[in-house]
């Protein structure tokens, strides 16, 4: 039997997207659809993210995720419980929305996303924030609420982010993730 390929997000593929491995817990991170070689699973155990049910790891086990050495997990995830990301500093992004909102030609408003991005980042991260509006400008979204223009006017600090200020990486973990099947399948 062939081996499951491991996906950059860390999980053995469990899925297949236009006939490509794919990671859908991950589904948007790119990493999702990037294969990776196999770790070393040699000695390895795992456990079921809902249960205690401890089986060697291996890549063939439903949703596996593995957690060892050079794993996302141990370099990503932060001793708080947080990810990198959200280690970043916090921006609200004031977007200029003009639209058509049924009856009202131009209905013009502000919104605010907030986001984790660093300095040279954060410019980036908002017109991606942007491009949600943007996706409903133009013929194929329905016409009594298109958009019709999109402006990122302004991204200021923000309050609000985690507490913790000194991201330290949980390292290696002692148990792979799985799920056994306890909860059912659906
Ligand atoms: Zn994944
Ligand atoms: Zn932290
Ligand atoms: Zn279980």
């Amino acid at each position: 039997m062939s081996k499951t390929p491991m996906m950059a997000c860390g999980h053995a593929a469990n899925a297949t997207s236009q006939g490509k491995p794919c990671c859908v817990i991950c589904l948007g991170d790119p990493k999702s659809r990037q294969v990776v070689d196999l770790p070393d699973l040699t000695g390895r155990l795992t456990k079921c993210t809902y249960g205690d049910k401890i089986v060697e790891s291996s890549v063939n086990l439903a949703f596996f995720e593995y957690t060892g050495p050079g794993s996302r997990e141990s370099t990503n995830k932060c001793k708080c419980g947080y990810f990198l990301l959200a280690h970043l500093p916090y921006w609200a992004v004031h977007i200029r929305v003009v639209r058509r909102w049924f009856k009202h030609e131009n209905s013009d408003s502000i919104t605010i996303r907030r986001i984790h991005a660093t300095e040279d980042t954060k410019e980036a991260a908002a017109e991606q924030e942007a491009d949600f509006f943007r996706r409903m400008m133009g013929e194929n979204h329905r016409e009594e609420t298109r958009v019709k223009s999109v402006e990122v006017v302004k991204i200021c600090a923000s309050t609000g982010g985690i507490e913790c200020n000194k991201f330290d990486p949980v390292g290696s973990q002692k148990y792979d993730k799985y799920y056994c099947g306890c909860h059912g399948w659906n």
